[in-house]
């Protein structure tokens, strides 16, 4: 168990466990156990209940750290890529949960999930759109359309970014997608929204002219969005910047990640680290 007890959290906090910081680099290992320099697939997991993106590791990894798969209530997906969505886990979680498991998606990845009549029985399906935001797990959810795709450029998929909120925290959930789309900027910059932590998709690294400057953010464009979250008041010298789904692959291994993303006012995510708000 990572250090403090995860399931002991204090009042007015949220609690931030995260079980897969990766990009798809780790989709075809099934073990928990990777070797210390990859990362498991994304995954994270807020106040032992809530669980954002369910990866292939996750519900291995959850156990072996001393958590409780089975205390999950409510998994969200940003989008049906196999880094984030794996078939396997999902149910894992759903034949552990004490009731059925509240399954937010967008509407759209219903028809890349395939999921079959006796599997829909076995869950409480709510397939939502960007911009939606409903309460559920103790916290206020709203979904933003994120900057990437899935499938054929027509897909019906939309995929998601998140913004949670509980006991007057707020963190955003970026992963995956480049920049801001102009709806999730607008709607961010309009409701005047501050956040006490943003994880951001860091996907790319230093180079600055990568074909996934679309879907995925590399350092130039980091620290561009740093500069104009803080200069719209969407961040302040308190909020915690997060940098997540890290492509082991796009980053020179140089100089120590930490190092290089400490100079961008972020910390660098984890297996297994959490963080409290
Ligand atoms: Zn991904
Ligand atoms: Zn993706």
């Amino acid at each position: 168990m990572p250090s403090g007890s995860f399931f002991n959290r204090k009042e007015n906090t949220m609690k931030l466990l995260f079980l897969g910081t990766g990009a798809a680099g780790s989709c075809n290992i099934a073990e928990c156990d990777l070797p210390a320099d990859r990362r498991r697939c994304a995954s994270l997991l807020v106040d032992g209940t809530a669980l954002v993106d369910v990866s292939r590791q996750s519900f291995d990894y959850l156990t072996k750290l001393g958590g409780d798969p089975s205390a999950v209530t409510d998994i969200f997906l940003s989008h049906s890529h196999g880094d984030h969505f794996c078939r396997d886990a999902f149910y894992q979680y759903v034949e552990a949960a004490k009731h059925k498991i509240r399954f937010w998606c967008h509407r759209g990845a219903l028809e890349h999930l395939k999921l079959t009549e006796a599997e829909l029985e076995k869950i409480d399906l709510h397939p939502v759109e960007a911009c939606d935001t409903w309460e559920t797990a103790g916290m206020k959810v709203t979904a933003l359309p994120a900057n990437h795709v899935v499938g054929e450029l027509t897909s019906p998929e939309k995929p998601l970014h998140y913004i949670f909120e509980k006991d007057g925290k707020r963190f955003y959930y970026g992963c995956d997608g480049g920049w801001y789309t102009a709806i999730e900027w607008e709607y961010m910059l309009r409701n005047k929204i501050t956040f006490d932590a943003v994880l951001m998709d860091s996907t790319v690294g230093e180079d600055a002219g990568n074909f996934r400057i679309g879907t995925h953010n590399n350092y130039a464009m980091q620290k561009i969005l740093i500069l104009a979250l803080r200069q719209n008041g969407m961040i302040t010298d308190e909020t915690l910047l997060v940098a997540t789904h890290v492509a082991k692959s796009c980053h020179s291994n140089e100089r120590p990640l930490e190092e290089v993303f400490g100079e961008m006012g972020m910390t660098l995510a984890f297996d297994g680290r959490e963080i409290e708000l």
